[in-house]
């Protein structure tokens, strides 16, 4: 598939019009190049610690059975699942939401119901996917906290710093080649920074050397129709980003996991 016609299929996955004559006339004469999506120069965040403690040497299976029967904040007495992500733990591009939902909760994994859909339907216009896949194609998906807060609250600042160490720790295991922040409280855990998310898009930041990138959360966009084309706009500038620096971490030396 070319990327004129991915293009137009993700706008259409998401929600938006798309009036092509010329395409529909001559979709091989008249190739349109790719979207001129400038990727500024990665934003300098604060140094920020690695993993400390007993979180930071556990393997992948020590860290899932780990969060599973966590109990370090009070969300672990209303959850009926911990949800640890989904995806494949080598893949190149990883997602982190917020925190879990009522169906989230009680499927145990990050993304379903209609936000769910739509961040589907955005992967796959990227062709990326949370199913199977080769770690190219797979995504992995992580929320910051691993358990709802009941009614759907807001996530408590002492809740996202008990949580943090597993998301942070699932990162330098996946080390994916680009990371997507979704939402506000993404950012903040992620970026240290509680700026709104408009102000944050439109450029490459870093955590810990991968790039990352900022976006509305797909339940916000479902909610705010009129920002779904920004949200374009932030896959674009995150698959360029892949297309420039190809490598993990934007070290030219950095091997595949
Ligand atoms: S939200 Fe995180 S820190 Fe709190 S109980 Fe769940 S897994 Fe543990």
């Amino acid at each position: 598939m070319s990327w004129t016609e991915r293009q137009r299929l993700m706008l259409r996955e998401m929600g938006l019009q798309v009036w092509s004559p010329a395409a529909e006339e001559a979709p091989l004469a008249a190739p349109v190049p790719p979207p001129a999506v400038a990727v500024p120069a990665p934003t300098v965040q604060p140094q920020r610690q690695a993993v400390t403690g007993p979180v930071a040497t556990m393997d992948w299976d020590t860290l899932r059975v780990t969060v599973a029967g966590c109990q370090a904040c009070t969300l672990c007495s209303s959850r009926r699942n911990t949800v640890f992500g989904v995806g494949n733990p080598n893949a190149h591009w990883m997602i982190v939401g917020e925190a879990p939902g009522e169906q989230e909760d009680l499927k145990g994994e990050p993304f379903v119901g209609p936000a769910g859909q739509l961040l589907d339907n955005m992967l796959r216009a990227l062709q990326l996917t949370r199913s199977e896949a080769e770690p190219e194609r797979q995504v992995f998906i992580a929320n910051t906290l691993k358990c709802r807060p009941p009614r759907n609250r807001n996530p408590e600042p002492a809740e996202l710093a008990q949580c943090e160490p597993y998301l942070m720790r699932q990162i330098e295991l996946v080390q994916p080649k680009i990371i997507l922040a979704m939402g506000r409280f993404a950012v903040q855990s992620l970026l240290r920074s509680s700026e709104p998310i408009g102000r944050l898009r439109g450029r490459v930041h870093q955590y810990q050397g991968v790039p990352l990138v900022v976006t509305y959360h797909p339940a916000y966009l479902l909610r705010n129709p009129s920002d779904k084309a920004r949200a374009w706009d932030d896959l674009c500038l995150a698959l360029e980003r892949l297309r420039v620096a190809p490598v993990r971490g934007g070290d030219p030396g950095a091997g595949a996991a």
